[in-house]
């Protein structure tokens, strides 16, 4: 089991918009907290001197292996 990065396992984001904070549910991981390590997932992240940005389609990987890292639904 993997613990979603986008919103940390709570299955819902905040999200900030001008003075309003309001709760989301998180799309990522259809509010479960948890990926499905066969499905795939969107991801991004930062590398090299100059942080070229790196796209990447496929089952979800460490976010702690990577600089930047995000990941949204398909
Ligand atoms: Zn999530």
């Amino acid at each position: 089991m993997i613990i979603c990065s986008h919103c940390k396992g709570n299955g819902y984001v905040k999200v900030s918009f001008e003075a309003e904070q309001s709760v989301d549910q998180c799309k990522v991981c259809d509010s479960q907290g948890e990926l499905d390590e066969t499905k795939y997932y969107h991801q991004t992240w930062t590398e090299g001197a100059e942080d070229s940005i790196a796209i990447y389609y496929g089952p979800p990987l460490d976010p702690d292996c990577f600089k930047n890292y995000t990941i949204s639904a398909e």
